[in-house]
């Protein structure tokens, strides 16, 4: 990765304690761009990667939010006003699953996946459009293949990500003339905490239906999201990328 890519930017990436925020986190930080980690909960997982990316920038912070809190989402972007006066770069990252059949799905699990998914989303592109009127900027929002082409099972993480689909370029539409992009990732199959409890069935058949016939690593969406965020993507806007190893086409 170019190391003056994102030199000087500064970038909220939401769900940084692990998985494609960390990596998404760490990618940033390498391509020269001040990083503030959002994490929900766990210290233990966020404390190393501040401290590794401290080296790098010593700007670098960490501030706690549950995404899906709208008091929580306001305290967060109240202390990125406060510390950076300016935020270049969100990343909306943050998300989880609750997988059952449609007819056995809690109405909390419904509630909870599109709280985070969805409305975190939403609440944290509020805030940051606030910051950004003035000088522009760039939205990045993490969706799913199955946004797009739905899985059995997964009607509410699905509902949730095809939401951040409609969001994603409704706002691309709106905040465009005002130099702000939108743009969505929709990853594939990528070696995550998030898909470990797959059978060896289940990963089979998907990586099956992958014409590279693997599954994908946290950094190679990482790479996609520096793309996104640096000047090379100044006229993308409104776009979904997959980085799914060709799993939808
Ligand atoms: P992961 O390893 O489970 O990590 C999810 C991250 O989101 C964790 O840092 C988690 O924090 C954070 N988070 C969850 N709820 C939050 C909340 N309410 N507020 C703030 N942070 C919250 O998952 P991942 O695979 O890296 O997924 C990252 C994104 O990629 C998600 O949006 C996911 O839907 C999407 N995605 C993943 C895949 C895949 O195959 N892995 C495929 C398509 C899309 P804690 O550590 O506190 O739990």
């Amino acid at each position: 990765m170019d190391s003056n890519l994102l030199q000087d930017k500064i970038i909220l990436v939401t769900g940084a304690s692990r998985g494609i925020g960390r990596a998404i986190a760490r990618a940033s930080a390498f391509a020269g761009a001040c990083v503030i980690l959002n994490y929900r909960g766990r210290e233990a997982g966020i404390k190393s990667v501040v401290n590794e990316l401290k080296k790098l920038n010593k700007h670098t912070i960490a501030v706690r939010a549950d995404v899906s809190n709208s008091k929580d989402v306001k305290k967060m972007f109240s202390i990125i006003k406060k510390r950076f006066g300016r935020l270049d770069v969100l990343v909306n990252n943050a998300g989880i699953r609750r997988d059952s059949l449609l007819m056995n799905t809690a109405e909390k699990d419904w509630d909870d996946v599109l709280d985070v998914n969805l409305k975190g989303t939403f609440l944290c592109m509020k805030e940051t459009v606030k910051l950004m009127l003035l000088s522009g900027g760039r939205i990045i929002n993490i969706t799913s293949i199955v946004g797009t082409n739905g899985n059995p099972g997964q009607a509410a993480y699905s509902a949730s990500k095809a939401g951040i689909i409609g969001l994603t370029k409704s706002a691309s539409k709106e905040l465009g003339p005002i130099g702000i992009t939108v743009n969505a990732i929709a990853p594939g199959l990528i070696d995550t905490d998030m898909v470990a409890n797959l059978t060896s069935e289940q990963r089979a058949k998907l990586i099956k239906n992958t014409p590279l016939a693997r599954s994908g690593t946290a950094d190679e969406v990482a790479s996609a999201a520096v793309f996104l965020a640096s000047e090379m993507a100044a006229y993308v806007n409104g776009q979904v990328i997959g980085v799914d190893g060709g799993m939808i086409m």
